[in-house]
């Protein structure tokens, strides 16, 4: 099933608005990351990669501790047990959720110091969390002819500058792959369960983004304000309630995506630039929901039916904690250039 982004509630030929918002615009491709079995020759968000079964897996050596955590097998079981025990039909017609026996057994997935044999910089495997194939995601270019890029992390906390999961990077060319990894290596523990993606099949969809409002011409800000009073919008308005605003229907999607623009709700805008000197570009969002109260208005077609569903709004079951979301910028002009991680 494709996943298809409602029309915009706002009208973007508002004589407000033009034409300086349309010097402000860019495609950027969501994800729509939804639950499935992907193949290791697809895109997919917690599936299998395609990895020559004679290269190195990729491990985290950063110091930290990695001993603690929870188990992995752990995160899987109790996903599993909830899954079951919320679908399962009752007598009374709802689910009623996971059994006495079930709960004894959820209570006994606990946190704990699982590989106390680990030092701190002991090489643990990382964790696959995205494929993506250029051939699907439109926008999405590689170095030279590489046509998959590989997104992997290390499941703790503590990584570069700053408290999120250590990510990396590898972009390959699919075709050279001709005998691939079966079983990759897995870390035993998990800092935290919530980075444990579940796996999802793609549905890529371009959709039309605006500059994040706070990154405009000031007297643009300023007629988008007025506009939004015109309309009824409030910026406070978090449950769906009143006119459209610029921030919430018009500016930037919700959820997994690549490219497009970077929103700075939570810290106000800040320059990314390369260590080159050059601003970055946003290749990925990584995203703890693909929708909420303040979002609706992105909530797919396919997928109205069930927004009000437990957890169709966290399809991949990862979750950034206090942070929404997690991008990762790279170098426009040089792909060897280190990438850089930020947090909203
Ligand atoms: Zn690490
Ligand atoms: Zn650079």
């Amino acid at each position: 099933m494709t996943r298809t982004t409602p029309e915009r509630p706002v009208d973007v030929k508002a004589p407000a608005l033009v034409p300086e918002v349309s010097a402000h615009r860019r495609m950027g491709t969501r994800l729509h990351p939804r639950p499935g079995t992907p193949a290791r020759d697809q895109s997919s968000v917690g599936g299998p990669f395609l990895w020559p079964a004679g290269e190195e897996w990729p491990f985290c050596q950063e110091p930290h501790p990695r001993g603690r955590g929870e188990l992995l097998r752990d995160v899987r079981l109790r996903r599993r047990i909830l899954a079951e025990a919320w679908s399962r039909p009752s007598d009374s017609g709802t689910p009623e959720g996971p059994t006495d026996e079930e709960r004894e057994v959820l209570k006994s997935l606990r946190r704990g110091r699982h590989a106390p044999e680990l030092a701190d910089t002991d090489p643990i495997p990382l964790l696959a969390v995205t494929q993506l194939f250029t051939r699907d995601v439109p926008g999405l270019q590689g170095p030279g002819d590489n046509d998959l890029l590989q997104v992997f992390w290390c499941p703790f906390d503590r990584h570069g500058d700053g408290q999120h999961p250590g990510l990396h990077l590898r972009w390959r060319n699919a075709a050279e792959v001709t005998g691939p990894l079966i079983e990759a290596p897995e870390p035993k523990v998990v800092g935290r369960g919530d980075y444990v993606p579940e796996p999802c099949v793609l549905h890529p969809e371009q959709v039309l983004e605006h500059e994040y409002e706070g990154l405009l011409p000031r007297d643009l800000q300023e007629r988008i304000e007025e506009w939004e009073e015109a309309n009824e919008g409030d910026d406070e308005d978090k449950d769906g309630v009143g006119g459209p605003t610029y921030q919430h229907d018009l500016s930037i999607p919700p959820g997994w995506k690549v490219g497009g623009f970077a929103s700075w709700h939570l810290t106000d805008p800040m320059p990314v630039d390369c260590s080159c000197g050059r601003p970055m570009d946003l290749l990925l969002t990584i995203d703890s929901k693909e929708w909420d109260g303040g979002s609706r208005s992105w909530v797919p077609v396919e997928d109205q039916p069930v927004v009000d569903e437990l957890d169709a709004n966290i399809p991949t079951q990862i979750s950034l904690g206090r942070w929404g979301s997690l991008r990762i910028f790279t170098c426009p002009a040089d792909p060897t250039h280190p990438h850089r991680v930020s947090l909203q």
